[in-house]
Formats: C-alpha cells, sequence, structure tokens
C-alpha cells in the first residue's frame, strides 16, 4: 500500500491559509486536516478538537517532556506543535496529511520527513496583506506591525519551501493548490 504523504502549508496570517486549509480537504480524497495544539486562547466560532486542540502551558510543556510532538514553535509568544501520533497513524494507513504550521515547524518537518512537500502561500502584496489584517479588525496596530516585521524576516527562507503560491484570486488558488496537492499525493 502507498503511504500518505505530509503537505505543509504555511504562510503569515491573512493570506487566506485556513480557508485553503478547509477548502483543500473537502475536495482531495485521501486528505485530513493535522488539528494541532496551543496555548492560545480559543476565538470565537473555533470548536476545541476541531480548529486546535487548546491546551494549558503546564499541558503544552509536559506533551513537549514526552516528546509527543512531531514539531512545535513559539509563534508571537504562544505554543503551537503537531502530535505525532495522529500523523504517524494517518501516514501509515495510506492517508495525506495537511499542515498548517509556521515556517519553523515546517522547517523541522522537512528535516524529518525530508519527501513532505512545503508550500508558502504569499498574499498579492505586503501593503495588500496588511490592508487585510487591517481590515479583520483582530489585531492591535502594534500587533499588526509587529506580524509585518515578522513576515519581511520569514521571506529569507521561503527558497527552503517546493512551492511558492501568490493567493490573489481565492478560487484560483484552490483549484491550482488542489491539482498540486493531488499530483503530488498520487505520486510515488
Ligand atoms: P493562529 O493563531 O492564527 O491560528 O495561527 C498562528 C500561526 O501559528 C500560523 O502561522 C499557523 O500556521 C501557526 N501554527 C498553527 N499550528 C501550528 C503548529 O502545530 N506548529 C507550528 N509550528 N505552527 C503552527
Amino acid at each position: 500500500m502507498k503511504k500518505g504523504k505530509l503537505i505543509v502549508l504555511s504562510g503569515p496570517s491573512g493570506t487566506g491559509k485556513t480557508t485553503l486549509c478547509r477548502e483543500l480537504v473537502k475536495r482531495v480524497p485521501g486528505l485530513v486536516f493535522s488539528i494541532s495544539a496551543t496555548t492560545r486562547d480559543i476565538r470565537p466560532g473555533e470548536i476545541n478538537g476541531r480548529d486546535y486542540y487548546f491546551l494549558a502551558a503546564a499541558e503544552f510543556k509536559k506533551k513537549i517532556k514526552d516528546r509527543e510532538f512531531l514539531e512545535w514553535a513559539k509563534v508571537y509568544d504562544q505554543f503551537y506543535g503537531t502530535l505525532k501520533k495522529p500523523i504517524t497513524a494517518n501516514l501509515a494507513k495510506g492517508i495525506s496529511v495537511l499542515l498548517d504550521i509556521d515556517m519553523q515547524g515546517a522547517l523541522q518537518v522537512k528535516a524529518k520527513f525530508p519527501q513532505a512537500i512545503l508550500i508558502f502561500i504569499l498574499p498579492p502584496s505586503l501593503e495588500e496583506l496588511r490592508r487585510r489584517l487591517i481590515q479583520r479588525k483582530r489585531d492591535s496596530l502594534a500587533a499588526i506591525a509587529r506580524r509585518m516585521k515578522q513576515i519581511e524576516e520569514e521571506m529569507k527562507y521561503i527558497p527552503r519551501y517546493d512551492q511558492v503560491i501568490i493567493n490573489k484570486d481565492l478560487v484560483k488558488t484552490v483549484k491550482y493548490l488542489q491539482a498540486i496537492v493531488k499530483s503530488r499525493i498520487n505520486a510515488e
């Protein structure tokens, strides 16, 4: 039986990554979403166990100590991590897994699974991204400035990704990503 593949999506928030992940798992048979653990607060509309496993910092740190994570990172002062068990169980069953994780996590995954496909999602421009973040009204202006600085820093590592996609038109990006992911999953 063919083993499952790991598909990693990274990119600044405000690029539509969450929507892209939702659409991809709906459209690509044999692909499931990796539910990360995090210590950040739950947001309105999110469900524990569907969007994330929301953990207290002490629980998260215990899992780090017990080596339960495939990768973990501190992103904007909160912990985020991918649990090893569901990943290995799915891959062994021939099911591919989609991860929405930051660049630090993506590079850790690539080091452990060199065959993982790393895809970076970019906004049409940094100015457009700043506009989207302001429009979303989720972050303060200071937090937005911090995110923008972080993105400029991350751009240096983009060449480590297998593919870079500019999300200008969500419908087109979904179609394009769907084609890439399907072909990668079905490749030997
Ligand atoms: P948010 O809090 O907006 O859901 O996510 C913030 C950032 O954390 C995003 O860039 C997202 O990709 C990243 N992230 C989510 N889950 C994980 C994870 O398990 N590991 C790592 N390294 N990053 C994650």
